[in-house]
């Protein structure tokens, strides 16, 4: 294995510890790596300090449910966390998600793509707030101070295996004349290996893209525990992106400041993962 190999092994397993910071009166997580940039908002929301009930209690932002009222509360939700940044929620975009690999660029006086079935967004214009949702699955943003531009992913299993980051890197160096090596990361809240426990398919459709090493995956009576965090931080480096900030928050560990699918069996909320350029 080559030395440069190693070292994104070693560097991608490295977390960071995130702290809850309060924005208006909401709870949110960011990352420290991202705060350094002035023309930069961006927050990791918690399921605290909201309205919805239980078992989307309290601050959830998914309308993956049937029931209207708790999908009339997320959007009241979405714009409560635009608004407590400081961001127009009128000019937000915020796609339908599927595990795919699909990134889509979203501009100020352009006309908004098809948003169904995307999971990475791009934007260079500032104002425009990206969000997505989450509830175990890796929330990824990556920035290029450079150019100004920003990105969002979600990043499951499926995502990862697919390797969205590096097709969001990619659109973001096509697309917008982006150099990965002024690009900075983060890796938010998500499941961790500690509680993460995978059938054959998702470890073999993950080992499939590239060659992980062990060290990437822990193990539960016999089953691999993939670490998806450490995994799309291997790719964004592997994609030449160097500063990578991944947050040491497990979302399954965590049900009482985190939404987990796999700790509540499926019912609950979602939170939302948000970034806009600023000037
Ligand atoms: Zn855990």
């Amino acid at each position: 294995m080559s030395a440069t190999r190693n070292k994104i092994i070693t560097k991608s397993l490295q977390t960071n510890v995130w702290n809850q910071k309060v924005a208006g009166d909401l709870q949110l997580i960011t990352s420290p790596l991202l705060e350094k940039f002035p023309n930069l908002v961006h927050g990791f929301t918690t399921r605290l300090g909201g309205e919805s009930k239980a078992p989307y209690d309290s601050f959830n932002l998914g309308r993956h449910v049937e029931d209207e009222g708790v999908r009339e509360d997320a959007i009241k939700n979405r714009a409560r966390l635009c608004e407590a940044l400081g961001l127009d929620f009128e000019k937000a975009a915020i796609p339908g998600q599927v595990h795919s690999s699909t990134v889509k660029s979203v501009e100020e006086n352009h006309e908004r793509p098809e948003m169904k079935s995307v999971d990475g967004l791009l934007t260079g214009s500032i104002g425009l707030p990206l969000i997505l949702h989450f509830a175990d699955c890796v929330p990824v943003i990556v920035y290029d101070p450079v150019r100004s531009v920003a990105g969002i992913f979600h990043a499951g299993w499926r995502g990862t295996a697919s390797r969205i980051v590096r097709v969001g890197v990619e659109k973001m160096i096509g697309e917008y004349g982006c150099h990965a090596g002024d690009m900075v990361a983060a890796v938010g809240p998500a499941i961790g290996r500690c509680c993460y426990p995978t059938g054959e398919e998702a470890f073999q459709q993950l080992q499939k893209t590239v060659d992980y090493p062990d060290s990437l995956f822990g193990d539960m009576d016999g089953q691999k525990c993939p670490d998806l965090k450490a995994i799309n931080a291997m790719q964004l480096m592997e994609s030449g992106v160097e500063e990578v900030d991944v947050s040491h928050w497990c979302t399954a560990c965590n049900p009482e400041i985190f939404y987990s699918h796999r700790q509540s069996g499926g019912i609950t909320g979602r939170q939302a993962a948000i970034v806009a350029l600023t000037r």
